[in-house]
């Protein structure tokens, strides 16, 4: 039967300002079952109904404003039914218990689980509306001596039904859907500060000694980046999650980490990129975020080309090169198939490793080619400025232009439409990145 509403694309029409889970993960059967809290207002008049991504979750109970709904699902979307009619402004608040198994961004081990970037799997949430930043705070109930990591700050503890117990966290500022995330499991767990930063890391694999090597460099990355971004880390908390596997993914204020894409020897430029990728995010991704997926790249594309000036701050210039090179390779291959488009294009790209060859790679060598063309000193300054006026906002690549001008004195446009934005949709085509010693 179809519904008597609409089906509008998530997120349209309301903005979230808060999400407040309770949630118990099931690591034997790989589910989880809770209660969630949505807080938003309206931003169009008197919506029929309004919609957040789809998931495989089932939704066992739903009010809205304290009237019973019956939400309509598909693979896209999840619909609410307003009951009644809300001018824009009117708050919203929605609650709801569910109930399911993820279909993805929900790996476990034996010991451990851990989500990655499919939030709205396990949540109710706007996966792909990366401008609402919303406040985001989670109860974990898990048995009593294990565990938990989450976003922000562990605020309390507590015992709960059963013998469990309940692990509260909260979140420092807003952030976007993507960004939010968990870990439960048995860690070895090791500290140290920064300044006034605390920096973790756990595993369920390695002891402390081992974690405390593998991730030795991370005080460095943290100093290094600050001064490129023109801001300490945006976080007093980060913490980094060792798992098995090839997981390297960014959340709020904590990464996951894959043990194959640590480098196998210590000290190996070519195989040194994971810690200080994920890290990068923290400004660039996390704290500035770009505002639609058509510029994915700001978050992606000037997170590669960070991780070849780290690499040119800790092991030389030709470790720079070294690392553009692979960009410049891999934006190489796709353009040999005769694909080429500019950063921003909307696509759709035929494949998860083209969308990337453009987003993380082109996007590299186009900041590299900024900063050759400008000079060291007005591209520092121009990511400074842009960095700190965009700090916990959304941005578009035309941000990015602005700020370049301005610490330049230069007019980019050309290079711009040419890289960036292309001409009137059409196919870009540019000249392959010239190395200029
Ligand atoms: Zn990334």
């Amino acid at each position: 039967m179809k519904p008597a509403f609409s089906s509008p694309i998530p997120g349209s029409g309301f903005e979230v300002t808060n999400y407040k889970l309770k949630l118990k993960p099931d690591l034997t059967n790989g589910t989880i079952s809770g209660s969630e809290t949505i807080l938003l207002h309206i931003t169009e008049s008197y919506p029929d109904s309004i919609a957040f991504s789809g998931n495989a979750l089932v939704i066992d109970r739903a009010n809205l404003d304290g009237l019973p709904v019956t939400p309509v699902s598909d693979a896209d979307r999840i619909v609410f039914p307003m009951p009644r009619k809300l001018a824009k402004n009117s708050p919203v608040t929605i609650e709801l218990t569910y109930h399911g198994r993820p279909e993805r961004g929900f790996s476990r081990s034996v010991t451990t689980l851990y989500t990655s970037y499919f939030a709205c799997d396990w949540m109710v949430c706007l996966q792909d509306k990366f401008s609402n930043k919303a406040a985001f705070s989670l109860e974990l109930q898990v048995p009593a001596g294990m565990q938990t990591a989450s976003i922000g700050k562990l605020v309390s503890k507590r015992p709960g039904p059963g013998g469990s117990e309940i692990q509260s966290w909260e979140a420092p500022r807003p952030y976007s859907s993507y960004l939010y995330g968990f870990a439960v499991g048995h860690f070895a767990s090791v500290s140290e500060n920064v300044g006034t930063v605390k920096l973790t890391y756990l595993s369920d694999a390695v002891d402390k000694a081992v974690l405390k090597q593998h991730f030795a460099t991370t005080p460095e990355m943290v100093r290094f980046l600050s001064d490129k971004a023109g801001l300490p880390l945006p976080v007093t908390e980060y913490t980094q999650i060792l798992v098995s596997g090839n997981e390297a993914q960014e959340a709020a204020t904590y990464s996951v980490i894959g043990a194959d894409e640590l480098p196998k020897n210590h000290n190996d430029p070519a195989d040194d990129w994971v810690i200080v990728h994920e890290l990068t995010h923290e400004w660039w991704g996390n704290l500035i975020t770009c505002e639609t997926l058509n510029d994915f790249w700001l978050n992606e594309g000037i997170t590669t080309f960070m991780t070849a000036a780290w690499k040119e701050y800790r092991y030389g210039h030709a470790a720079y090169d070294a690392e553009l090179a692979v960009s410049q390779r891999r934006w190489d291959k796709i353009k040999s198939q005769g694909f080429d488009e500019p950063l921003t294009w909307s696509g759709p790209y035929p494949s998860l490793s083209i969308r990337r060859a453009i987003q993380y790679n082109k996007g590299a060598i186009f900041m590299a080619y900024l900063r050759d063309t400008l000079g060291d000193a007005a591209f520092w300054k121009g990511l400074r400025d842009y960095t700190r006026a965009h700090a916990g906002g959304t941005v578009t690549s035309i941000d990015l232009e602005r700020a370049m001008e301005a610490a330049s004195g230069k007019n980019l446009h050309n290079i711009f439409v040419q890289w960036v934005f292309g001409n009137g949709g059409n196919t870009a085509r540019q000249s392959i990145y010239q190395k200029t010693k």
